[in-house]
């Protein structure tokens, strides 16, 4: 099928699906140069379904990277004020974020990592007040992706590049469902069997989920009023939507203070604009103790010390490994896919959806049962097919969730 018709249902699916656009509702579209033929089809579409006003957020890759590269050293000391002014009042009127990905897994690579280190916090620091408009779903967002010559050479390394994108098109299509006659009903079949493991999920209340595999010991523990999501969530209006447009994964949140053991990385991690390979942590208390990388180790270490909330888990999310992303058999080195191809975890912020009440309460009530806070959220994949998942009750009782990469439940 020809690209322009898949880009067609493609945009109608994010407008109607992923953010559920309708009368009263505004839109910002976060893109670079390779998403703008769909970011102009999701616009029409959503003038079309009575969006009032749509505002573009351009990021480009080559400038970004001349900046790293070439700008003097204040400009990394402090991030504008009004930036993030203005984009928490887009947040106030209504605006809702559609993030079309286009990532170069390593476009960072040949800059200075102490310059990016700095960076990362000073705009980590700044933009935390407006994290919490996503990571409380009080407005609908939906992160999707678009094909792009840098993430294709990444997934399909050797390939020349025109073959490369229309392979790395053809996949994303499948993976978001896109290539079938009826994507919408798709998705709405999608979210039904995915609600079915949250429920049982739900229904279940472990107490903690232990993870046996190669180079992976692990006991994570869940806050005890927790709740499992999959699929649609809604925003605080009431509106349903879908934060990321493939969606495999349920997810829950862990104690940040109950974590024990050693974890591997099942797959490599492309971290704003570098890769880290080959990498492990060891947690005691619900935090890291002590991790290592083949590749990319001095990421990792400045993560860690963004704060205290950088080294605990703030998610715990569970992926059957015969989704179709994993069938896709690709390492895409993007965690939009990666991370649905497989269970996963991250390190910081927690979603308050995945606790009963958090919305009403402060964040140190919240802390105090066991809610992580950062400034970073960052999705690392632990699940394979040698990956044993196991809930345990609080009496001691085991159910096996995942075995030999299937669902068990
Ligand atoms: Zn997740
Ligand atoms: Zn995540």
């Amino acid at each position: 099928m020809d690209l322009n018709k898949n880009l067609e249902k493609y945009a109608d699916l994010l407008v109607r699906i992923g953010l559920n656009l309708h009368e009263g509702d505004n839109l910002t579209i976060r893109l670079s140069e390779y998403a703008l033929p769909l970011a102009r089809l999701i616009a029409r579409k959503a003038y079309q379904a009575g969006v009032g006003d749509i505002q573009l957020v351009f990021n480009d890759d080559a400038i970004t990277l001349s900046r790293f590269l070439e700008a003097r050293d204040e400009s990394f000391e402090t991030y504008p004020e009004y930036q993030v002014d203005f984009a928490e009042k887009l947040f106030l009127d209504n605006h809702h974020v559609l993030n079309l990905h286009a990532p170069n897994p390593d476009l960072l690579k040949p800059a200075d990592p102490a310059r990016i280190a700095q960076w990362q916090k000073v705009a980590g620091m700044a933009n935390k007040r407006l994290m919490k408009y996503t990571m409380q779903n009080k407005v609908k967002w939906c992160v999707a992706a678009v094909a792009c010559p840098a993430w294709a050479d990444a997934a399909f390394p050797g390939m020349p590049e025109q073959d490369a994108v229309q392979k790395l098109w053809d996949n994303i299509f499948m993976t978001t469902r896109v290539d079938q006659a009826d994507p919408i009903a798709a998705w709405e079949a999608h979210d039904q069997q995915l609600k079915a493991h949250r429920n049982f999920l739900n229904k279940a209340r472990f107490d903690r989920v232990h993870y046996k595999g190669p180079g992976t010991d692990l006991m994570v523990g869940l806050v005890k009023d927790h709740i499992w999501e999959g699929g649609s969530g809604f925003s605080a209006a009431g509106d349903r939507f879908f934060a990321n447009i493939p969606t495999e994964e349920v997810f829950s949140m862990p104690d940040a203070d109950r974590v024990e053991g050693t974890l591997r990385a099942t797959m490599p991690l492309s971290l704003r604009g570098q890769i880290v390979d080959d990498f492990h942590f060891t947690f005691k208390d619900g935090k890291v103790v002590d991790f290592d990388a083949g590749v990319g180790k001095q990421i990792l270490a400045d993560l860690l010390k963004m704060d205290e909330g950088a080294t605990r888990l703030g998610e715990i999310a569970l992926v059957a490994d015969n989704s179709p992303i994993s069938n896709t058999g690709i390492l895409f080195k993007n965690t939009l896919f990666d991370e649905n191809a497989s269970c996963h975890f991250a390190l910081g912020a927690a979603y308050s959806e995945n606790l009963e009440g958090a919305a009403e309460r402060s964040e140190e009530e919240n802390r105090k049962l066991g809610m992580n806070d950062s400034v970073i959220h960052v999705d690392f994949m632990v699940g394979s097919k040698e990956v044993t998942v196991t809930g345990i009750k609080a009496d001691g009782s085991e159910t096996v969730l995942l075995k030999d990469g299937e669902w068990m439940i």
